[in-house]
């Protein structure tokens, strides 16, 4: 049928739905090569379908409090010719055509490898579509002098996004500097042939709508592709599988799970407020702390004295969760997430209702949705272990609770339709792949 190059970044976040992705366009019967960092690399045993290729970065990790412009720039400047000359190398060898280039939207640089090697270029967007016309509001915003927001400004409605308030526009508290760094960064991706979107048409209408007219280029809405993909894991970190014998003897809708993803991190007394929180909401609870996310320790010795003892058999703390298997458990009553867009699809696809507490970006804006429009999750609003505890009890424990987890019920069915025969996320992957074979000929 033709062969697709995907070109992914290294967070996991981004990683997840490009393997996904290339999966799913597997199984249109493309072949796939996915071109990868070094760090934070995908596990090839997990996905015999696709070949790998993988890209010196230089890079040791990724420290999220560091300048991410910066880290975009060396990461795109490092990867580009490696993957030109890669690329062109393997056109030679296999006397194989390349149908077209799928990259990240952080991969920016590959546009130019695309127009170099003469194919199509296709970006995803791993984030929500909800975001994208709020991150376009910035630099106006910012130009108005609203931005960083005031504390007095914080709970108003921006008039031109609403229902967003200032506190859940992304980059709230940013300096200036980075946001205009930002903005130069993302004018570099100027024309991508079209843009894939992990979401769903009856989710996001009216984001997409507007984010159609500001493109220019079909835009195709194919998620969630958590639930499209083959099931393998995609995580960097080992998941800890014992937690599911234990998730076995709870009882049904029981337990809430609580995971950050993979970039959040906490001070050593939000940790102590959380475990406190979760000690005294009375329900069992499934806790993913990872290694480093504590600042300034290994993984879980700064919890309070007592908690231990306090929660013995009620609950687990664990490094890293398989959390695909962990959402669709019938004991998970409850996901306290940090609303990174993958965590969400991810809950919405098992109608699991959550508590929202953003960290960072899209997730402010992603809360807002879930919490206010889609009404599928309550705002955690303070961390502070009565609030905790008291959100944990209206989720898990009162008639509050189950009006939300009707809603989310509600929302987990129509994604479903979404992907049937006939659905929304059905068709636009069908023409997705007709735009992919229709515009490699046109290029050629
Ligand atoms: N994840 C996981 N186990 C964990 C925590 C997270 O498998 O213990 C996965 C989760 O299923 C999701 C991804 O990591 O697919 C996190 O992506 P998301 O967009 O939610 O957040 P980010 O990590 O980008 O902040």
């Amino acid at each position: 049928m033709g062969h697709l190059v995907l070109v992914a970044s290294p967070f996991q976040g981004h990683m997840t739905p490009m393997l996904q992705l290339g999966s799913v366009l597997h199984s249109k019967g493309f072949s796939i090569t996915l071109a990868h960092t070094k760090l934070n690399s995908p596990d090839p045993s997990n996905h015999p379908e696709i070949e790998f290729l993988s890209l010196d970065d230089n890079f040791l990790a990724i420290d999220a409090s560091a300048n991410f412009t910066k880290f975009l720039e060396v990461l795109n400047d490092n990867c580009r010719l490696q993957l030109q000359d890669r690329l062109n190398r393997k056109i030679q060898e296999a006397k194989e055509d390349m149908t077209a280039i799928i990259h990240d939207n952080i991969m920016y640089s590959v546009e130019e490898v695309a127009r170099n090697l003469n194919v199509p270029s296709i970006v995803l967007r791993s984030s929500s579509a909800s975001y994208m016309p709020a991150f376009l509001a910035l630099p106006k915003l910012h130009a108005q002098g609203q931005l960083p927001v005031q504390d007095y400004m914080r709970e108003k409605i921006v008039p031109e996004l609403y229902p967003l308030r200032y506190k859940d526009l992304p980059f709230n508290s940013t300096s200036t500097k980075v946001i205009k760094e930002m903005f130069a960064q993302s004018e570099i991706i100027r024309t991508p042939s079209a843009i894939i979107w992990n979401t769903m048409e009856f989710l996001e209408n009216s984001a997409l709508t507007k984010l159609r007219e500001h493109y220019k280029v079909p835009i195709f809405a194919i998620g969630p592709l958590n639930e499209t993909a083959r099931y393998t894991s995609t995580s960097f970190l080992k998941e800890d599988t014992n937690c599911i014998s234990w998730l076995d003897k709870q009882a049904p809708r029981s337990v809430i799970y609580v995971s950050l993803g993979s970039l959040a991190t906490m001070e050593e007394h939000e940790l102590a407020e959380t475990a406190w929180g979760l000690a005294n909401s009375n329900q069992p609870f499934l806790w993913v702390v990872r290694p480093g996310s504590v600042k300034g320790s290994e993984w879980i010795e700064f919890l309070p004295e007592g908690f231990v003892d306090e929660v013995r058999g009620r609950g687990l703390v664990l490094k890293w969760a398989p959390q695909k298997q962990v959402l669709a458990h019938s004991a998970v009553g409850g996901f306290w997430s940090h609303c990174g867009w993958n965590s969400t699809l991810e809950s919405i696809s098992q109608g699991v209702p959550m508590i929202c507490r953003p960290f960072l970006g899209d997730q402010f804006v992603n809360c807002r949705y879930l919490s206010y429009v889609w009404r599928v999750g309550l705002e955690l609003e303070y961390l502070e272990r009565r609030v905790i505890m008291t959100v944990i009890r209206r989720l898990l424990v009162d008639e509050e609770g189950e009006e939300i987890r009707k809603r989310a019920n509600n929302v987990k069915e129509k994604a479903k339709y979404c992907l049937c025969k006939g659905g929304s996320s059905f068709n636009s992957l069908n023409n997705l792949v007709e735009f992919i074979l229709a515009s490699y000929s046109n290029f050629t």
